[in-house]
């Protein structure tokens, strides 16, 4: 491994492409939105028909973006492949991946009784599918970066604050996301050398589809006092704090995990 002993920015030559899994609705679109308004052209991949996420598009091409839509299911090995080699047709880089798409479980249910369906079934939407995206993902960054030491990627991953916080009604969900903290680490430790930052984002509660089906628990709670801050938190919460690692303001800090939580895991006495 060669020393590094020049300061980098990242590359402004060219505008950067931000793949954005998940981005149709919800703290997908948030980020999406927010790397648009900063000047990114964007790929955003999700499970729907485009006609279903049309409005999602044109909100990201009203902010100036160039935006391609991939139909693809993260969990798919074939799907992932052919939404990297579409991104290489239409803008022949990538700069950027945010592994957002993920769900709760269909039922939350004790882990006395949860079963190993729904297990599986997160563990292969929110983990294995964002892993090996990152890894093709990866790739393609590091020959970019050894055609032009120039360039600069980086790797983002929206966890959860339940990669720490444990939930006894959604255990699946909360492995998976703890999952997702290692794969930031190693990630971070393997792609090091190439100046290819990976940055994990733990959001707290924040107002999306996932989220509606508990919000009169959360608005109680949050009217309790769980909150530091007491308030839900917004898709744009998450996109600003993406937003600014894209723009390179944390370039010094892989492997670092950013809580947006309004205060939820500060330990109190
Ligand atoms: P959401 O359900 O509103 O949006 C998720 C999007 O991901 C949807 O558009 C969905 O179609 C897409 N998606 C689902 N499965 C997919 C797949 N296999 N391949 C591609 N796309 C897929 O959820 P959200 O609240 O916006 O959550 C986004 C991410 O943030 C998730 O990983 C979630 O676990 C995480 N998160 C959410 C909260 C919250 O309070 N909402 C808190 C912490 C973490």
């Amino acid at each position: 491994m060669s020393l590094n002993t020049e300061h980098r920015t990242p590359n402004t030559t060219s505008r950067k492409v931000a793949l954005i899994t998940g981005a149709g609705r919800g703290i997908g679109l948030g980020i999406a939105q927010c790397l648009a308004k900063d000047g990114c052209d964007i790929v955003v991949c999700d499970i729907h028909e485009e006609s279903v996420v049309a409005e999602a598009l044109q909100s990201l091409r009203a902010l100036g973006a160039a935006v391609l839509y991939c139909k693809a299911d993260v969990t798919n090995a074939p799907a992932r492949q052919q939404m990297i080699e579409a991104i290489k047709a239409r803008f022949g880089r990538l700069h950027v991946l945010v592994n957002n798409a993920g769900v709760a479980p269909k039922v939350r249910a004790d882990i006395l009784e949860a079963t190993e369906e729904s297990f599986e079934r997160l563990m292969k939407i929110n983990l294995q599918g964002p892993y090996f995206l990152t890894q093709a993902a990866a790739n393609w960054m590091v020959a970019q970066k050894k055609a032009d030491p120039a360039y600069w990627g980086c790797i983002i991953n929206i966890s959860s604050m339940s990669s720490s916080v444990a939930s006894v009604s959604r255990g699946d969900y909360c492995i998976s996301k703890a999952g997702i903290s290692m794969a930031t680490k190693l990630w971070a430790t393997r792609l090091g050398e190439f100046d290819i930052p990976a940055y994990e984002i733990q959001p707290g509660i924040i107002k999306t589809d996932m989220t509606s089906t508990v919000q009169a628990k959360y608005d109680k709670l949050i009217g309790e006092g769980i909150l530091l801050q007491a308030r839900w938190g917004f898709p744009e919460d998450i996109g600003r704090v993406a937003a600014s690692l894209v723009r390179g303001d944390l370039a010094y800090s892989t492997g670092q995990v950013i809580m947006v939580d309004g205060g939820f895991t500060v330990q109190r006495l």
